[in-house]
């Protein structure tokens, strides 16, 4: 099959546009779980991201990433440990917030692996996101595309 070239013209995305939905209320109160837990716990050079999962129950939990020298980890899977070992087996939404230096909080996207474990606990989990700059919500499949299956 032959590509068809744009020369740089018409640039379309790969993969195509996600479905994204709405923010909401429930959505918010996340995002302000999140940015609490690593404010009240930031520790420069040890926790500067948290995180927050809203489990099937509606309770949620909180976690912040962990740093040492070289292995790191994210404040997401700490936030779905800290959720499994209270008792929720089920999640509805996940949302990482970054305090870099103590600055204003923002929104973190998911890096790969944890896009793995999100997709791996609930492939319509929905995640909240940046992108462009912008805040974005979408399904745990849809940020993850073809996710690693053993069988
Ligand atoms: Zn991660």
């Amino acid at each position: 099959m032959r590509r068809r070239r744009d020369n740089g013209k018409r640039r379309e995305r790969f993969p195509p546009p996600m479905d994204y939905q709405p923010l909401t209320k429930d959505d918010e109160d996340l995002i302000d779980a999140a940015t609490e837990v690593i404010r009240e716990n930031y520790v420069r050079g040890k926790h500067h991201v948290g995180a927050a999962v809203r489990g099937a129950s509606g309770r949620i939990f909180r976690g912040v990433h962990l740093e040492s020298s070289g292995i790191d980890t994210c404040a997401e899977p700490v936030a779905f440990g800290t959720a499994a070992a209270n008792g929720e087996r089920g999640f509805q939404a996940v949302v990482a917030v970054t305090l870099n230096d103590g600055r204003e909080p923002r929104i973190l996207s998911p890096c790969g692996v944890c896009r793995e474990l999100i997709t791996f606990y609930g492939p319509d989990i929905e995640v909240i996101f940046v992108e462009d700059g912008e805040v974005r919500k979408a399904r745990a499949r849809d940020l993850l595309p073809g996710p690693y299956a053993d069988s």
